[in-house]
């Protein structure tokens, strides 16, 4: 048996957006690790481990995963909120990885065993212009990945109404005075233009051979949404995600109704209730929660496991503000989840993979994980350190604000 005798978090990354929650054990050199990392909110999540997860938490037999789980959701009476979900999943994993070590066995073993040999991996392809997307496509192709996600240039690529992104002239953008936002208006009519039109000119250049998914990041309004669904059919994508922000996931059911174009949902959810009915009427095909925003291993393996009985896929969320924590826990799911559909890319420098020891690896479209006990990997804290730019870790940091032409903030 181990007590828990110390939780602290620790930042890392250049622009300090990862915050890593280390759990220490009167075990001597027994430890955990889990992420916590919140891209917008670091130094409240910081502030959460400190004041609420430590005094929560020191004290405890490491072993009640489930107990210390259900009784810190409610000890702030308020629950399923993004901050506290994500600090409650930095302890849940690092005591899944500290239950890992004493066992002798990595974590995916604890969780039912090995599904499949290797965790595919989907890409992130993107490019300003159909030709640089398509040279970003083979590019992806030549290195042996099937699953690839196409993007017209950045976030919300294919709707802004500038040279460069929609292919309309910028004149046509009616940009009100207050509009302070970098980017041109962004445009439902020119995304459902755009958008089919390049997995038409992706299909005949590559074949339906690729797996290819698209994400809207929930730009649309709710009936274009189900237009582009539709729209979509005969390029048979893998899937479309995030088609409807939370709001109006109710508009699932007539795109259900419309089209088979397969649905991926849910990495804005922090909360079960928030889905159920999207897995239980069967509305969409992939559950897409971070693992982290789950708040952890634990409600992660229960959702896959919810998941199963009604046919729904597991593509647990990752991307660019992710950490290798995250990215670990997610791969132990995804081996041992009988119905995994496809875990998305992650974006890491040397320099930060350095910082964990152990860390996944993704070749030829595949990730690997290590077999070493626990998640497999651990925190170099001297390396976590060094690699944060103080100044770029103090700027505070907001989701993009995309606007319509009259000056609307389109919701992300
Ligand atoms: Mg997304």
């Amino acid at each position: 048996m181990a007590t828990i005798t110390r939780v602290r978090g620790i930042r890392t990354r250049a622009d300090g957006t990862w915050a890593i929650v280390k759990i220490e054990t009167n075990q001597p050199g027994l430890h955990g690790i889990g992420s916590a990392s919140d891209h917008f909110r670091t130094g409240v999540v910081m502030a959460a481990i400190e004041e609420v997860l430590a005094p929560k938490l020191v004290g405890r037999d490491t072993a009640d995963i489930e107990d210390i789980w259900q009784s810190t959701l409610t000890s702030g009476y308020w629950r399923s909120d993004s901050v506290m979900g994500t600090v409650l999943a930095g302890a849940d994993m690092a005591l899944w990885d500290i239950l890992g070590k004493e066992a002798g066995l990595p974590v995916y073993r604890l969780l039912g065993g090995r599904c499949r040999a290797a965790v595919p991996v989907y890409a992130h392809a993107a490019g300003d212009t159909l030709e640089a997307l398509m040279d970003d496509v083979q590019r992806y192709l030549d290195d042996g990945w099937t699953y690839i996600r196409c993007q017209l240039g950045a976030y919300g690529g294919g709707g802004f109404l500038e040279p460069g992104t929609g292919g309309r002239p910028r004149a046509s953008a009616l940009r009100p005075p207050f509009d302070t936002t970098r980017r041109g208006a962004f445009d439902d009519e020119a995304y459902l233009e755009n958008v089919p039109a390049m997995f038409g000119a992706l299909r005949n250049r590559f074949g339906f051979g690729p797996k290819f998914t698209h994400d809207v990041h929930e730009h649309l309004r709710p009936h274009q949404a189900v237009a582009l669904a539709k729209a979509l059919e005969p390029h048979r994508l893998f899937f479309v995600e995030d088609i409807l922000p939370p709001e109006h996931v109710a508009y699932y059911r007539h795109i259900k109704q419309a089209c088979t174009t397969p649905q991926a949902m849910g990495e804005l959810f922090t909360n079960v209730a928030e889905f159920l009915p999207l897995v239980q009427e069967r509305l969409i095909d992939f559950m897409r929660i971070r693992v982290s925003k789950a708040g952890g291993i634990t409600p992660a393996r229960k959702i896959a496991n919810l998941c199963e009985f009604y046919g729904v896929h597991t593509a647990w969320q990752e991307g660019g503000d992710n950490d290798p924590v995250n990215q670990m826990a997610a791969y132990h799911l995804d081996l041992a989840s009988w119905n995994f559909g496809i875990q998305e890319e992650n974006h890491f420098t040397d320099d930060e993979l350095a910082v964990f020891p152990g860390h996944a690896v993704t070749e030829n479209g595949y990730m690997y994980g290590s077999e070493v006990p626990g998640l497999g990997l651990d925190i170099d804290e001297a390396a976590a350190g060094a690699l944060m730019v103080p100044e770029r870790a103090a700027r505070p940091k907001f989701m993009a604000e995309d606007r319509r032409a009259d000056g609307t903030m389109v919701r992300p």
